[in-house]
């Protein structure tokens, strides 16, 4: 008998980092600025670049949630309709802000935030609908802008598994009107803790921009003044991610394309390896998108998912559970939310499981997974 406790650890997901990674941050170490200089406009270009929009970058994900839906203008008296299949940093940055959660059903096949349900609960109150981009797989965006537009509210998307996905051939980060990414080091790209807002229209980024800045402006309204004079037009917060950091993302950046070529191969790989094992459910794709896969999520039938992730766990690999539906956590349900609300999300939370995947998971780590999958589904 193999001993399976005795080998190694297999995360779900984790960072690929590199000389020239490290190289670039040293670079900067050695230099004159440490945050606030050329390294922060420099990545925040070339990130505009590739997701087809003008970017602010800030230190997280759950940051730039928080700058988005404040540059959008969720705040008090208003509504957000958003999916509750999510982490719940897209729900509770703009809990935040003052703004009322509302949480609206997902497809059951993308796990997506499901038009019909979000136009269901938008009304003139709304003043955002925020999509997941859940596993990496974009969600139904040209849907939720028209269910936007017809109670005038604004399309955010939260982007932290889909960086360098395409949706009907437009980069993520080019559609909605403001974008959220994370730099988180399970995600396709890091810089530790990171994370960014790309925005189309520059009146939305500017004012997440201020957001993330303490709320200073660029440029003061008062030009009488001499050259110490600043103003500060709003409220805001230090949200700044360090030169130190963007460097490591201008290099991850980089490298991104040969990242999502990596996970597409272990994608097809884990399709073509797991299909026709009984009792589980594999990811699906629309014909209109790329995904950019973050996670390859199974659905594990009959009532055997704690069993499946108890003995894969016990076998040393990661598996993971994306998401406990948000409203579930004490912080909504002790505001009165109840469960049962979106039954399509609650009955995907029942069987989900996600298996490990990252760009440096070798065909080897990768049979690894299989096997003992198989071992308890297909012994
Ligand atoms: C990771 C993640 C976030 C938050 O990003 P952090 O960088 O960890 O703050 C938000 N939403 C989703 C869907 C995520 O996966």
């Amino acid at each position: 008998m193999t001993t399976q406790a005795a080998q190694s650890w297999l995360p779900y997901g984790r960072q690929s980092v590199e000389q020239e990674d490290i190289d670039a941050v040293a670079e900067v170490l050695r230099g004159d600025w440490l945050t606030t200089g050329p390294a922060v406009e420099s990545f925040e270009e070339a990130l505009a670049q590739a997701v087809g929009a003008p970017c602010v970058s800030v230190t997280s994900g759950t940051a730039a949630l928080h700058v988005a839906y404040a540059g959008l203008g969720a705040g008090p008296g208003s509504e957000v309709v958003t999916s509750p299949f999510t982490f719940i940093a897209t729900a509770s940055s703009a809990a935040l802000l003052g703004a009322t959660v509302r949480f609206a059903d997902v497809s059951d096949d993308t796990l997506n935030l499901d038009p019909q349900a979000a136009a269901a609960l938008a009304g003139e109150r709304t003043s955002v609908i925020a999509a997941v981009d859940y596993a990496g797989h974009p969600a139904d965006l040209d849907e939720l802008r028209s269910v936007a537009d017809s109670v005038g509210a604004r399309l955010l998307e939260d982007a932290a598994h889909s960086i360098g996905a395409r949706y009907k051939g437009r980069p993520v980060g080019s559609v909605a009107d403001a974008t959220c990414f994370s730099f988180f080091p399970t995600k396709h790209m890091t810089t530790a803790e990171g994370g960014a807002v790309a925005a189309p229209d520059p009146a939305v980024l500017q004012a997440a921009r201020r957001f993330a800045r303490i709320g200073r402006d660029p440029q003061p309204q008062d030009t009488s003044q001499g050259a110490w004079w600043y103003e500060m037009s709003g409220f805001g917060l230090n949200y700044r991610l360090p030169d130190v950091l963007c460097a490591l993302g201008a290099a991850q950046l980089r490298r991104l394309p040969a990242f999502l070529a990596r996970r597409d191969e272990l994608v097809a790989r884990y399709d073509q390896l797991l299909s026709g094992v009984p009792g589980l459910r594999l990811p699906t794709r629309r014909a209109d998108v790329e995904p950019a896969w973050h996670l390859y999520s199974v659905r594990v039938l009959d009532g055997r998912r704690r069993e499946v992730f108890d003995r894969l766990r016990a076998a040393g690999i990661g598996v993971q559970v994306n998401y406990i539906p948000v409203y579930w956590h004490p912080v909504f349900a002790d505001l009165g939310y109840r469960r049962g609300m979106c039954p399509v999300a609650e009955a995907a939370y029942a069987e989900q499981l996600s298996l490990p995947l990252f760009p440096d998971m070798t065909d080897a780590d990768q049979d690894r997974v299989v096997e003992a999958l198989r071992g308890v589904l297909d012994p």
